[in-house]
């Protein structure tokens, strides 16, 4: 009795730490530190759980919630920089704000498990002190009078570059070590990141671009949160304005992150940056390798990556010292992830720079509304670039009425906009034409029996590839081979696209321009920084006249040779009726149009569009954001939806179509209600069947003081769903499919 009792008193004396594993279910667990093991909040360490060995962060104190006698010992530290406190603050409020597990959002902190292993050691050879008594005894042969007349002009080398420029193999190097003659030392690995070079001088900066910079500047300078928007229409010098906060940042010797929305195709981009700064700054996106990806993570943690230029993910990298955020076309829906831990990366930048205390920077010609109404608040400030740097000025946008001004019969360019790309070619310059839709043709249908091509696994119609013979679902991926007959009734060659894609208005294209040299892009053909970087080449070198392509052509590339966008379906991005589908478009229609007459000579944009009275085209067509703007916040206020007030979706999805019904119902059954709470649904997604899943949506609408979260933990709480079933929340929605 006494004996046991002690035992149990030692027990409670033991330290214990709770632990984070990244695991998508998990929030941190308890563990007893081992005697003598030194362990600190932020350690990464190796746990035991269940039957296996996980890695894991040490979170902060015990949650005592289990029995310390049951506890088990966390096995030990790995050789990795801790995880800073900032950043554990930053995944604790990702996911208390996406009401996402922790683990879950700290596995995105340690997508590279590697990482954490220590690097490969590098060793150093040198003359050893004193070595000429030894070298008395030994016998000396060429090889190694080279190896040692080498050494004695260097102080130290590394083992590859001696025995490359000596000519000798390893074996010899070896034995000058063992007889003492040489003395070999271990080193630390060299970063890969070399430091930026501040002395480069900036350019000239107009008036406008230098009353900006040096408020950014002062904003760095001064320290502490603040977030700006960088409100400069297309070509204004946006870049070489915020430029200029991220070398005042890296003055201060503090790390700076850049995110782009696209940064795969940000060829021209990286390059201007490399010429502000002088070294290739660390790239974080899902195309870096393996090993660069460690090297990388490792240097960030380090602090010897001072230079981050990334995708979203890049927030959750273990900066050491980050003390500047800047989000380039923050408007950009591509920024909200909308797999695993659903968020927004600009507003989870803007968390990160009030817990690390810095400047945050969104850059934008079409600012969301979001911002724009944050920057109302005051609680964003805002510097305005109202215009094109140098000579050149915006283009003017001019609309087409496609219902006077038809094209001919399965044609899509306007008799206008055939003549304006004449006059175009005529004078030597290059012209643009934007359609948002990959492939041939959107759909496909049988003309004897109207049997449309669906996907087996989504709600949504193949999409016609000639190029590939395919048929392709854009969702999921599916893709079959395009047949010969119609495969519910049988009948041959009576399948018929229907509308154009990029590919079938190439067609058209180089029917009606056959001595043209015509490129069409898309993500199919330019999927990464190389693939756009040679088609930057080509078109600035005049190799291509008329480029085609989707919405990969829309943003930040700078032709000065292109004089001519023609949009052929300014409809397009309308139909959708989304919330944000007037936005949206007015934004992509905006960065589309301003690739247009970004150099000496002056732009014009043509709008075919079958609806001249929209407010979205006569918006751009009078070159009216703030009109605009206003019309679009008092639409949104009258059915107070964001910026205005707060929504989230909860997505019902499974398998079985009875099982997910069943679960959305008991769902809805126990909808949250009060003041300021609309739920609207279950109802099913547009996208009702996605990737082999069904799926129903809920819609929760709140008033701005109502604290969602709370709220759908409360109503989540006390309905129990199958596990077949998977209940997806996202707060502040953008997709509604
Ligand atoms: P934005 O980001 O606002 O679209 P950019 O920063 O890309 O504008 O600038 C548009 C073009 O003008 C770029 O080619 C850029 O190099 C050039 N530019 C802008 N400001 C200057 C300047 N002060 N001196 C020289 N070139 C400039
Ligand atoms: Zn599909």
């Amino acid at each position: 009795m006494c004996a046991a009792k002690a035992i149990t008193g030692n027990l409670f004396e033991r330290r214990t730490v709770s632990v984070l594993p990244p695991l998508p279910l998990a929030g941190p667990y308890d563990y007893v530190v081992p005697e003598g093991l030194d362990i600190q909040p932020g350690d990464f360490v190796e746990i035991p759980l269940g039957r296996q060995t996980q890695r894991g962060v040490v979170w902060g104190d015990a949650r005592g919630d289990v029995d310390p006698a049951k506890l088990r010992e966390i096995y030990g530290v790995l050789p990795a920089a801790p995880m800073p406190a900032v950043t554990r603050r930053f995944i604790d409020w990702v996911s208390a704000y996406t009401l996402s597990p922790q683990g879950a959002v700290l596995r995105m902190a340690m997508s590279v498990t590697d990482a954490l292993e220590a690097p490969k050691p590098v060793f150093r050879f040198g003359l050893a002190h004193g070595m000429a008594e030894s070298q008395g005894n030994m016998r000396m042969t060429p090889a190694r009078k080279r190896i040692l007349s080498l050494l004695a002009d260097h102080p130290s080398l590394e083992q590859g570059d001696i025995l490359q420029e000596t000519g000798t193999s390893a074996s010899v190097l070896k034995g000058l070590v063992d007889a003492g003659v040489i003395r070999r030392e271990q080193v630390a690995p060299p970063s890969p990141f070399a430091l930026p070079d501040l002395s480069i001088p900036r350019p000239d900066l107009s008036l406008d671009q230098e009353k900006a910079a040096d408020f950014l500047c002062e904003k760095v300078d001064a320290g502490g949160f603040s977030a700006i928007l960088i409100d400069g229409v297309t070509g204004s010098g946006k870049t070489e304005v915020y430029f200029e906060a991220v070398r005042a940042a890296l003055a201060q010797g503090k790390q700076v992150m850049v995110l782009l929305p696209e940064i795969a195709l940000s060829a021209q981009w990286l390059q201007r940056f490399r010429d502000r700064f002088g070294v290739e700054p660390a790239l974080w996106h899902s195309e870096v390798g393996q090993a660069r990806r460690r090297e990388t993570w490792r240097a960030v943690a380090d602090g010897s990556a001072r230079l981050v230029v990334g995708a979203r993910s890049a927030l959750f990298l273990p900066y050491r010292d980050l003390g500047l955020i800047v989000v380039d076309e923050e408007h950009e829906h591509a920024f909200k992830q909308e797999d695993g831990v659903i968020y927004h990366a600009r507003d989870m930048a803007v968390a990160r720079g009030h817990l690390g205390g810095f400047p945050v920077m969104l850059a934008s010609a079409t600012p969301s509304l979001e911002t724009l109404a944050n920057v109302e608040a005051g609680r964003y400030e805002r510097v305005v670039l109202g215009q094109r740097h140098g000579v050149a000025v915006l283009p003017s946008v001019e609309i087409v009425d496609i219902r006077v001004d038809k094209p001919e019969r399965q044609r899509w360019i306007t008799p206008t906009l055939k003549q304006r790309l004449m006059e175009t070619f005529a004078a030597g310059e290059q012209a643009m034409l934007f359609l948002n839709r990959r492939g041939y043709a959107p759909l496909t249908l049988c003309r004897a029996c109207g049997h449309r091509f669906q996907c087996p696994n989504c709600t949504a119609w193949l999409v016609e590839h000639r190029a590939w013979g395919k048929l392709q679902c854009h969702h999921c991926g599916y893709s079959a081979k395009i047949p010969d007959a119609c495969p519910a009734c049988g009948a041959e060659e009576k399948l018929a696209p229907c509308g154009p894609g990029v590919e079938r208005l190439y067609e058209e294209a180089i029917q009606t321009f056959p001595d043209l040299k015509i490129e069409v892009a898309t993500s199919d053909n330019i999927a990464g920084p190389k693939a756009a970087a040679a088609l930057v080449g080509r078109v600035h070198n005049q190799e291509v006249d008329l480029l085609i392509g989707t919405q990969i052509l829309a943003k930040g590339y700078h032709f000065p040779m292109l004089t001519l966008v023609g949009v052929i379906d300014a409809d397009l991005g309308l139909a959708g009726g989304d919330l944000r589908a007037a936005e949206r478009s007015y934004q992509l229609l905006t960065q589309v149009a301003g690739r247009a007459g970004r150099g000496e000579r002056p732009g014009t944009v043509l709008l075919q569009t079958a609806d001249p009275s929209n407010r979205v085209i006569k918006a751009i067509a009078a070159g009216d954001r703030d009109a605009f703007d206003q019309v679009e916040l008092a639409e949104r206020m009258k059915y107070g939806m964001p910026p205005h007030g707060k929504l989230a979706a909860l997505i019902v999805s499974g398998k079985k179509e009875n099982e997910v019904d069943e679960a959305a119902w008991r769902i809805g059954r126990v909808a949250p209600r009060g003041d300021g709470i609309v739920v609207l649904g279950p109802a099913p997604a547009p996208l009702s069947l996605l990737r082999g899943r069904f799926r129903r949506r809920f819609l929760l609408r709140t008033d701005k003081s109502v604290k969602v979260q709370a709220v759908i933990q409360d109503w989540l709480s006390r309905v129990k769903t199958p596990g077949s079933v998977r209940v997806q929340i996202d707060i502040d929605p953008y997709s509604f499919m």
